[in-house]
């Protein structure tokens, strides 16, 4: 049986950037994942903030597509308001090349990558961890003294080690989206929709990749899921918004935008992006945040196998870290997202009045939430309570 310091479970940005790291810092570590080619599928929008990801890479033209210098928010009254985002620009990816390019450093790194490698369960083994795995249809078992679980919104890794990983119905974010041509829209600004009946609980986009081809999706609330099915609001947006666009690909998934897991970590095991709730509660954006906390996660990772010791009680650094660099900026977008999912049509409509009529260069997201509270004065009063609730003082 091989054995490593280190397995990554699931080769998403989250898993192969955590690799990366430890793998810089002397560890030895493989990594699982269960799809036959790193960034297929793609379950995602692929747009993230420049700034975010310049932390961590140079925009490729291989994978940065197009650069985004502009948003535009649809009200549900179809009010348009165009958002000024100066110094906040960003890309929309290809994640197939973006997600193999950060597994590639993560090789480069020294890390091995198994593909069609399925974990199936954890066994404790003394200090370490017996990572059952389906490798390309043969049983294997790999030892390891340190799991990360990086296996995204369905993950297991955290239930295996005793974690409690449960997102709520209305925080999980249920998504469809085509990929579609014939699509005529100003390729460096992204679109976001409103509404009730577009998109409860959620928002739709249509994020341009070039040549008229863009991410066209929405993402409703879980508990709304239930009555009618992502796919159904998706055929309706598409409908009314780009009629003569064509479908050149779907998919579907989930976001976890809960406020946040309140532990990460167990005896060996430590969970990092999607599989830790980590996406931006507002936007659903977990490329930046799952890379962002894979450069603490891989750093305390090799520290606690090199060390000799991978209790919770050691790698509750990364928890610690990961806090004061995210956890309460990531609250407090879980609060602003309570605010705006009681927003009715009306408020969202008289909020894409307001901004408009402002100065363009005054018509910001912050100017946007500012006008939200004004809309509502009653969600003034609760905001102090909203933010003490998730912990943010
Ligand atoms: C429709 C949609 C649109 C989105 N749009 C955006 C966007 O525009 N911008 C943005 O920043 N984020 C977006 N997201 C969220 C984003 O895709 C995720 O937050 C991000 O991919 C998280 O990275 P990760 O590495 O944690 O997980 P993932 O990228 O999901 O990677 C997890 C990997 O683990 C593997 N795996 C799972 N189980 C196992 C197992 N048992 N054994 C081995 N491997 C396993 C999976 O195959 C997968 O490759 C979107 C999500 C959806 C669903």
């Amino acid at each position: 049986m091989k054995t490593y310091d280190i397995v990554v479970i699931g080769a998403g940005p989250a898993g192969c950037f955590t690799a990366k790291v430890a793998a810089k810092s002397g560890a030895r570590v493989l990594i699982l994942e269960r799809d036959p080619e790193i960034g297929i599928p793609v379950r995602c929008a692929e747009a993230v903030d420049e700034e975010g990801l310049k932390e961590f890479l140079e925009p490729d033209p291989r994978w940065a597509l197009n650069r985004i210098e502009g948003v535009t928010f649809f009200a549900p009254d179809g009010t348009r308001v165009d958002l000024n985002v100066e110094g906040t620009a960003g890309y929309v990816l290809d994640r197939r090349a973006f997600d193999k390019e950060v597994a590639r450093l993560a090789g480069e790194a020294g890390a091995e990558i198994w593909t069609r490698a399925s974990a199936s369960g954890l066994v404790r083994e003394g200090n370490g961890l017996r990572i059952k795995v389906n490798l390309r249809g043969r049983k294997e078992e790999v030892r390891a003294k340190l799991v990360v679980g990086a296996d995204g919104v369905e993950s297991r890794v955290g239930r295996w080690a005793g974690l409690r990983t449960y997102c709520p119905l209305k925080d999980m974010e249920v998504c469809a989206q085509y990929l579609m041509g014939g699509m005529s829209l100003d390729s460096n600004r992204i679109y976001m929709y409103f509404g009730r009946n577009l998109a409860p609980g959620g928002y739709a986009w249509a994020f341009p990749k070039g040549e008229g081809i863009a991410n066209v999706g929405l993402g409703i609330s879980g508990e709304f899921a239930r009555e009618r099915p992502p796919s159904e609001y998706l055929d309706a947006f598409v409908g009314k918004f780009f009629p003569s666009a064509y479908i050149l690909g779907s998919t579907a998934g989930g976001v976890p935008c809960s406020g946040g897991l309140r532990k990460m970590v167990a005896d060996g095991v430590l969970l990092v992006g999607d599989a830790a709730h980590q996406a931006n509660p507002v936007s659903g954006g977990g490329i930046i945040p799952a890379l962002k906390a894979a450069r603490i996660a891989g750093r305390v990772a090799a520290g606690a196998v090199l060390g000799g010791d991978t209790s919770a009680g050691r790698l509750h650094e990364y928890e610690v870290e990961w806090e004061e660099e995210l956890g309460r900026a990531h609250r407090m977008a879980y609060a602003v997202k309570e605010v705006i999912c009681e927003l009715s049509d009306d408020e969202l409509n008289g909020i894409a009045r307001s901004t408009n009529e402002l100065p363009p260069e005054e018509r910001t997201l912050g100017r946007v939430f500012k006008s939200a509270l004004l809309q509502r004065p009653k969600l003034i009063l609760k905001l102090p309570w909203l933010l003490l609730k998730m912990g943010v003082k």
